[in-house]
């Protein structure tokens, strides 16, 4: 990438943490009890899933458990079912859209920009990891 362009990207990104991170309540929580509205939105089980609102592959959907887990690095033994219910539901979308290839991806870290444990699904074309 040029530095112009990690430059953008950087203060893109920055916005992005500010945005999420300043919010008092959760997003993703807000989504699983329906106070935000989302597209396409899939209640399987203990999970939902969405369309990505700033999606990086022709198919970006998020896989979310609807109880409030901050993320890779705070999952217990206890959010097992949480795990294998997100896991499902991604095989499940992707059997739905007969999609050929798919990659499931876990942010971490300063990547995570919402707080709530969540798996990006992504497919369909060329993904941009850059901005991932
Ligand atoms: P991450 O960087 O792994 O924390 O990813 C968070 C993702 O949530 C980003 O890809 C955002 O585009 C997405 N996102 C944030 N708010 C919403 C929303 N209201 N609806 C759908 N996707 C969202
Ligand atoms: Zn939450």
């Amino acid at each position: 990438m040029k530095s112009a362009e990690k430059i953008k990207w950087a203060a893109k990104e920055a916005l992005i943490r500010l945005k999420y991170m300043t919010v008092s309540s959760c997003i993703f929580c807000k989504i699983a009890n329906g106070k935000q509205k989302v597209k396409h939105i899939i209640k399987s089980g203990s999970v939902i899933a969405f369309d990505d609102i700033n999606p990086v592959a022709k198919v970006h959907i998020l896989i979310v458990p609807k109880k409030h887990i901050e993320s890779v690095s705070t999952l217990e033994s206890k959010n097992a079912h949480d795990l294998i219910e997100m896991f499902k539901t991604a095989a499940k979308i992707a059997e739905s859209k007969k999609l050929e290839a798919f990659r499931l991806t876990f942010n971490g870290g300063k990547f995570q920009h919402v707080p709530h444990l969540h798996m990006h699904l992504l497919a369909g074309s060329k993904i941009d990891w850059s901005k991932l």
